[in-house]
């Protein structure tokens, strides 16, 4: 496991979605938690005592959440209930992103059947009724998913995962 600048390039989706996360190293984690759900990467390891990323040997403050390591100290798992506030976001934005290309679909296919069933001379055409099905369709779900159904998931999903990670925090915080 490289400790490499996968976070230089992270994206910054809130500041569209129109939703600021209070936990800004959530976000940089979310997609390393995903790839540790998927069991891309080896369960144990070095973890930050705070924020649970994973850390390399020389690091003496974490990259992500910028607390000392001596302070905090170090874990060699991260535990369940942390990884399920990320599983819980990446299945809140997945769940709006599919729904989304689904709804784009569904209106391709409707407009599909209203362009053949009431479209007058060229607009009833098959041809071009098809062309909008394929090509309609495409972009709807585009639309509807990638684009709109990932700002709404985004926002959910990340209210959701900070919720859970805020309530992880009260109970572990106390000391
Ligand atoms: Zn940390």
């Amino acid at each position: 496991m490289t400790g490499d600048r996968a976070q230089a390039r992270t994206q910054q989706p809130e500041g569209i979605a129109g939703y600021v996360t209070p936990y800004p190293y959530l976000d940089q984690l979310q997609e390393k938690m995903e790839e540790r759900l998927a069991r891309k990467v080896p369960i144990k390891g070095r973890f930050c005592g705070f924020c649970y990323a994973r850390l390399r040997e020389s690091d003496t403050v974490c990259p992500f959440c910028a607390s000392a390591i001596e302070t905090v100290g170090t874990v060699d798992e991260i535990p369940q209930d942390v990884l399920k506030a990320y599983k819980t976001k990446q299945k809140t934005e997945g769940l709006w992103v599919h729904s989304g290309a689904f709804s784009g679909l569904l209106l391709a296919m409707a407009l599909f059947l209203l362009m053949v069933v009431w479209g007058p001379g060229l607009l009833g055409h098959p041809a071009l009724a098809f062309a909008v099905l394929i090509g309609g369709g495409y972009v709807f779900a585009q639309l509807f998913g990638t684009f709109l159904g990932a700002q709404i998931g985004y926002r959910k999903g990340a209210r959701k995962r900070d919720a859970l990670w805020a309530r992880w925090l009260e109970e572990h915080r106390q000391s």
